[in-house]
């Protein structure tokens, strides 16, 4: 049986997906061995998707107390 053709999210190369691939389903191997391995520039990506969701939270928590505030 066929594994399904997916475009690699990264690179743009089609990659088998299969079952047991590491890493994200929307990446070819190669790219999510790179993902893997922890390359400065994935680190970066973390760090600024932890930052933005941290900006998300503190935003959500004051908006949260606005209303409690309003409530009460
Ligand atoms: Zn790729």
């Amino acid at each position: 049986m066929p594994f399904p053709i997916k475009v690699c999210a990264v690179c743009g190369e089609e990659f088998e997906l299969k079952p047991d691939k590491p890493g994200f389903a929307n990446r070819c191997p190669a790219c999510s061995e790179t993902e893997i391995a922890g390359p400065a520039k994935g680190r970066m990506d973390a760090v600024e998707r932890k930052n933005a969701k941290e900006a998300n939270e503190a935003r959500r928590q004051a908006m949260r107390d606005l209303l409690y505030r309003k409530d009460s």
